[in-house]
């Protein structure tokens, strides 16, 4: 609908210039959000707390756009995954991980990535383009509605793309997830794959959400082999800035460390993780490495990962080895690709 507003895109302080503009009341406001973002409304016309004159007043200037289910997916784990079309016919993914009580929404932030680490299916896209605020946001309505009366309690923008790229769209579904969805700032996480001017500006900008940076390697050489984001800002820039980024008290940033078989597992890379990282407040995930065809990687045996992960804890790091789940339905980390996907093994719900 070009023609019309789209009420979802709007931000708290442009809807009260729509309300003003249409003689609507500020208690009006109030009620638009309560509907669109805690009851998920999908169309103007379900908001009864309004008269039918005054819908159909409102809906001759603006609506509410939904994104659109393509496939739901559930794999053997519980994991779930969602494909959902955008108004222009693009489609991403996100993906729900339910653990006791939480769960977990990995959301997308652009469609592709342009960043090209050449361990990552996402990067193999390409950017096709960024996300609007309200596209990031509508991924938690949407799946909110779809496992209603469960909520997602936490977020990690760890799906396709680079948030920190997308950097003033990020900022402002962040204010909008943490004001309007309720979802609590420590309950969030932004994963980076390091771009050190928009991470030092983040704090400035955005609600105080947890910090995680894709590390993967212990060198510059291996680094920029497999993340060319480390040619323009290389590990002492990246980890300097991490000195210096303001930390909340009691949050430490997480570390995220691909495990890849005879690339960036072995022992002296363990060792040199520890100096590299001395003085940072961290932890480290080690995910290994989810192979996909032709990226000639391989995941190291567990024997490796567990003796990569005893050498920091020997040295008093906290360090967990995340197993990420999902395979069988392709929607573990690095493995989001937004397009349909046939194979049999693939059990659409
Ligand atoms: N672009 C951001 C967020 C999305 S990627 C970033 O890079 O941080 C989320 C995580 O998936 C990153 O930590 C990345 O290193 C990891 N990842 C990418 N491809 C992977 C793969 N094939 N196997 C395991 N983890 C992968
Ligand atoms: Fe982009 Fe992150 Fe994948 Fe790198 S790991 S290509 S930054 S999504």
């Amino acid at each position: 609908m070009p023609d019309k507003i789209d009420l979802k895109s709007l931000s708290q302080k442009e809807l009260f210039s729509f309300a003003k503009a249409q003689g609507l009341s500020k208690y009006r406001v109030g009620q638009l959000l309560h509907w669109i973002y805690e009851k998920y409304t999908r169309d103007l016309q379900e908001i009864t707390e309004f008269s039918k004159a005054l819908r159909e007043d409102i809906g001759k200037i603006s609506y509410i756009s939904n994104l659109a289910l393509v496939t739901r997916q559930r794999s053997k784990d519980g994991i779930e995954k969602f494909l959902f079309a955008l108004e222009d016919g693009q489609t991403i993914e996100s993906v729900m991980i339910p653990d006791d009580d939480r769960r977990t929404l990995c959301i997308s932030s652009q469609v592709g990535c342009a960043m090209a680490c050449n361990f990552c299916l996402t990067g193999e896209m390409g950017l096709i383009r960024n996300l609007k605020a309200h596209e990031i946001v509508d991924q938690i309505i949407s799946v909110n509605r779809l496992i209603s009366p469960e909520r997602i309690s936490n977020i990690v923008f760890m799906g396709m793309g680079e948030p920190l790229a997308n950097f003033d769209e990020v900022v402002k579904a962040l204010w909008r997830i943490t004001e309007f969805i309720g979802i609590s700032k420590r309950k969030i996480t932004l994963s980076t794959s390091g771009l050190v001017p928009r991470m030092l500006e983040l704090p400035g900008r955005a609600p105080d959400v947890n910090l995680a940076i894709s590390l993967n390697a212990t060198t510059d050489e291996i680094r920029d082999r497999l993340m060319p984001i480390n040619k323009k800002y290389p590990l002492k820039v990246l980890l300097d800035a991490c000195r210096r980024y303001p930390l909340q008290l009691q949050r430490v940033i997480t570390f995220e460390y691909v495990l890849i078989d005879r690339v960036n597992d072995s022992m002296e890379d363990a060792k040199r993780l520890v100096r590299k990282l001395k003085g940072i407040p961290c932890k480290l995930n080690l995910i290994p490495y989810n192979p996909h065809e032709g990226s000639g990687l391989k995941r190291p045996a567990h024997e490796r990962v567990l003796a990569f992960q005893k050498v920091l804890k020997d040295n008093q790091m906290t360090a967990f080895i995340r197993e990420s789940k999902g395979q069988d339905i392709l929607a573990a980390c690095g493995q989001l690709r937004g397009k349909r996907d046939n194979r049999e093994n693939n059990a659409c719900c």
